[in-house]
């Protein structure tokens, strides 16, 4: 699917298509490569062993008929995309990667893990079933431990607590102008289509140097801020405000965001892994640099953590913030733990000033596009 994007989202949508090259150069300069799936995967502890840490999660349907040969076709779509690509050998990242970062997070992702180890090394993190508590707190550090003492033994480096320290500081300055950027979504109208939105929040992390990162989120706010007050208006103040929660957004899934586009609404907020859920909080930098990386991962509203209040927490802020009419929650196939959240989510959300909430089941193939547009359709229709 393809937007008709200015040049300076251009630019972060390029990003994401020519990294392999970046990564290439990388790799060539003798830099280690450390691919992850999951927004819990902590890079600082990546960037403290000099190594480049790159997002894996799978976003297209090409290699999941090789997957299913593996892997129960019930299964969610971003881990059958997310095992074929690995096993196809059609992923560039993947194949430059020399550890592959897994966790503990649903069950079908940490039995893959299993299988993905017969392609290429996969270091496992074991996550808590639960963000509260000191135990978890212990299990989970002690596991940011045993992924730096991986990457000290594969890597033959030594890290420091200052080299921990200053990968904070650097992820920080990346999180900083990240959501210096997507919190322009609170403008009314938006500066920006929520396509445009979502082009910069995934093409950020196909950047791989932080100076990178940050300058040019930095350089962008202020172009769309400066276009802005010179009076361009690219979303008229009629269109619905939508926030998007729920599973994993983008590829194959932008669907959604298309639908929502073309109907009258646009999307100020991704309240997904893709966007502010990860970023929203900064690490602690005050703290001893394990007990902050702890306590800022463990923070994660991710559904696969029970209870999962903050969830619930966010979203009424974030409601709030954006002055958001209605929440769309996009649930990937046979994905229980987001299934399961909806009824509570919806709850939460109908809570705060009656707001209008609908759930999606979706996959990456594009055989309900029709049919994800009508239900939009209605739903912006009503607000
Ligand atoms: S939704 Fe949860 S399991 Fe999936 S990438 Fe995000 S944090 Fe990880
Ligand atoms: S979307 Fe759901 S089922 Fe798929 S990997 Fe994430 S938590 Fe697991």
């Amino acid at each position: 699917m393809s937007f008709d994007l200015p040049k300076a989202f251009k630019d972060f949508d390029e990003a994401r298509q020519n990294s392999f090259i970046a990564m290439k150069e990388l790799k060539e300069s003798g830099k280690k490569v450390v691919g992850t799936f999951c927004t819990y995967s902590p890079t600082e502890i990546i960037k403290a062993a000099g190594a480049v840490p790159v997002g894996l999660c799978a976003m297209s349907d090409e290699p999941i008929e090789e997957a299913e040969k593996h892997l129960p076709r019930n299964l969610c779509p971003l881990i059958k995309a997310s095992y074929g690509f690995a096993l196809t050998d059609t992923c560039p990242y993947f194949y430059f990667s020399d550890l592959i970062l897994g966790e503990t997070t649903c069950d079908g992702k940490k039995k893959m893990y299993e299988l993905m180890d017969d392609i290429k090394p996969v270091h496992v993190m074991q996550l808590p079933q639960t963000s509260e508590g000191e135990q978890s707190f212990n299990l989970w550090k002690s596991e940011i431990v045993r992924f730096k003492e991986r990457l000290e033994n594969d890597f033959n480096v030594s890290i420091s607590d200052e080299d921990v320290k200053s990968a904070i500081v650097e992820r920080n300055n990346e999180r900083k102008a990240l959501k210096a950027f997507y919190e322009l979504g609170k403008m009314v109208p938006p500066p920006f289509t929520g396509s445009e939105l979502l082009s910069v929040l995934y093409g950020a992390g196909f950047k791989f140097t932080s100076e990178a990162i940050t300058s040019s989120l930095e350089e962008i706010r202020e172009n769309t801020l400066k276009d802005y007050e010179a009076g361009n208006r690219k979303v008229s103040e009629d269109k619905k405000r939508i926030l998007i929660t729920g599973c994993p957004l983008a590829g194959a899934t932008q669907k959604l965001v298309a639908a929502i586009e073309e109907n009258g609404g646009t999307v100020v907020c991704f309240e997904n892994c893709i966007g502010i859920k990860s970023v929203e909080d900064p690490v602690d930098e005050s703290k001893d640099p394990f007990d902050a990386l702890t306590e800022k991962y463990l923070n994660i509203p991710c559904s696969v953590m029970t209870p999962n209040n903050k969830r619930g927490e966010m979203l009424e802020r974030l409601i709030k913030e954006y002055k958001i009419d209605g929440v769309v929650d996009m649930v990937l196939q046979a994905c229980h733990t987001y299934g399961v959240e909806t009824h509570t989510m919806k709850k939460v959300v109908n809570g705060v000033n009656e707001t209008p909430y609908i759930s999606i089941e979706t996959d990456y193939s594009q055989s309900d596009v029709g049919q994800i547009k009508t239900r939009v359709a209605a739903f912006i229709e009503m607000l």
